[in-house]
């Protein structure tokens, strides 16, 4: 069986948390920060605070952008549905926009017709790691005066380039850029989060909010030599990462240019045999981005059955999933009013499908896998309706 991802992870991981359960110190601590530090270097950011998962960091990216009651977050539906339930966590209300056919992320153009006076914020999403088209969405946050949080929860190794130089997602291109760690994703410590932000004065408002509003830390309250009785300037909340997780993160962090360099590879081999199989199409990158390959998103052919295909393919042991969700058809957003249609976004979840791409899964796996693919659009029973 070809699992759709497998985490990358040994012994070196196993001996990091194991390391953090002799030291007697578990919690948010000397391996948090240390962590913290190596991200930030390793984005290119001025700040970077660790948070227990990719949805806690996008509530306080959006809580310190000033989402409130009443207020309007423009983002996408072709997302996981995290976006929009801080947006609603935050009181207020998403507005969806339809997504650019060619790079599956949030099309600039639309953007600028869905802000009205309500609109707080762009909620952008760098989606299974490819870079968001800054360069055109940019301008239109700045003449609209409104924030820009980078969901960038599946971008981390995902490059963009920018004023002619290339750069990595994460140097708070917006305001802030929120990575998730959960073993869906690249890089991996469970559960796990990342704000990173050039704002000083946010990213101190991060730390306070992710510690119950607590103004002090538990390492400088631990190492003072003088009694110290902290306070709560703040309302705050519990999303803490624990120094059991940092530790595995700094482990992974090393890994990282290798991982994101075989899945490029991988990429590469998929790319080549699909062009042997008619009507399957390949993602691609704009000459501008470089993506990490969180997932690799291929279009089925007009007429396909997608279940058929899937399961087709998984009695060849070959797992897959459908393309990305679309949040506005689930139930839970039954209720919200739609101002845009959303076709291409509903074309991915419909007629798409994510193949397997981990590192050690070899290019030979990823041929094995497009000669399944190939034998099952082979068979006239995929065709959706078919005889
Ligand atoms: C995974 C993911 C999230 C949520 O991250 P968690 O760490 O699972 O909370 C948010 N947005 C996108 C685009 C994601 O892929």
């Amino acid at each position: 069986m070809i699992p759709i991802v497998k985490p990358v992870m040994d012994e070196a991981e196993a001996e990091a948390a194991a390391a953090v359960i002799r030291s007697g110190w578990l919690t948010q601590g000397p391996q948090v920060a240390a962590f913290e530090e190596e991200f930030a270097r390793a984005v290119g950011a001025p700040h970077a605070c660790a948070v227990s998962n990719g949805t806690t960091a996008l509530h306080l990216a959006l809580l310190a952008a000033g989402v409130g009651a009443g207020d309007e977050v423009i983002t996408v539906s072709h997302t996981f549905i995290a976006c929009a339930n801080v947006v609603r966590q935050c009181g207020a209300v998403p507005v969806l926009v339809d997504v650019d056919p060619a790079t599956f992320t949030m099309d600039p153009d639309r953007v600028a017709a869905a802000v009205t006076p309500r609109t707080r914020a762009i909620l952008c999403v760098h989606q299974i790691g490819m870079p968001c088209d800054m360069a055109r969405l940019l301008p239109v946050a700045r003449r609209h005066g409104l924030t820009v949080v980078e969901d960038a929860a599946c971008a981390i190794g995902s490059e963009i380039r920018m004023d002619g130089a290339w750069q990595r997602i994460g140097r708070p291109l917006g305001d802030v850029a929120c990575f998730s760690f959960h073993p869906r994703k690249v890089l991996t410590t469970g559960e796990g989060g990342m704000l990173t932000t050039s704002h000083a004065a946010w990213d101190r408002r991060f730390r306070l909010w992710r510690q119950h509003g607590m103004a002090v830390s538990d390492v400088s309250r631990h190492g003072s030599a003088a009694v110290v009785f902290e306070d709560y300037p703040v309302t705050g909340f519990n999303y803490r990462m624990t120094d059991v997780q940092a530790a595995i993160g700094r482990v992974q962090l090393r890994r990282l240019d290798a991982m994101v360099a075989e899945r490029r590879r991988l990429a590469d081999a998929y790319r080549d045999a699909l062009a042997a199989v008619p009507g399957v199409v390949a993602p691609a990158e704009p000459d501008w981005a470089r993506t990490n390959w969180q997932s690799y998103c291929v279009r089925l052919p007009a007429g396909c059955d997608q279940r058929r295909v899937m399961q087709g393919l998984l009695d060849r042991g070959v797992a897959s999933r459908r393309g990305v969700m679309c949040l506005h058809l689930e139930p839970a957003y039954a209720d919200l009013a739609l101002r845009f249609g959303l076709p291409h976004s509903e074309a991915v979840r419909d007629r798409c499908i994510l193949l397997p791409l981990f590192p050690g899964m070899t290019e030979a796996v990823a041929r094995q896998v497009v000669g399944a693919l190939a034998g099952v659009l082979d068979r006239r029973p995929v065709l959706a309706g078919g005889a």
